[in-house]
C-alpha cells in the first residue's frame, strides 16, 4: 500500500474522553452529543462525524 492510498483512507481515531482508549471497530460506546440543527446536520462515515461533533466518547470501563 503506497503512503498517498493510505492518506486517503485515514482513519479517523475515536478516542475514550476520560482514559483515552482507542474505540476500534466493534467495541461499544457511550457518546455524547448535542441534535444539530437541519442546515448544520453532518454527514459522512460516523467516526469522522462523532470526532467533530461528539463532546464526549466513554468506552465501556467508563460509561
Ligand atoms: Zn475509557
Amino acid at each position: 500500500m503506497t503512503a498517498s492510498f493510505k492518506g486517503f483512507f485515514k482513519d479517523v481515531k475515536l478516542q475514550c474522553s476520560r482514559c483515552g482508549k482507542e474505540i476500534n471497530e466493534n467495541d461499544e460506546m457511550t457518546v455524547a452529543i448535542r441534535m444539530p440543527n437541519k442546515r448544520r446536520m453532518p454527514v459522512g462515515p460516523l467516526d469522522r462525524v462523532l470526532s467533530k461533533f461528539a463532546h464526549e466518547i466513554l468506552c465501556t470501563k467508563c460509561k
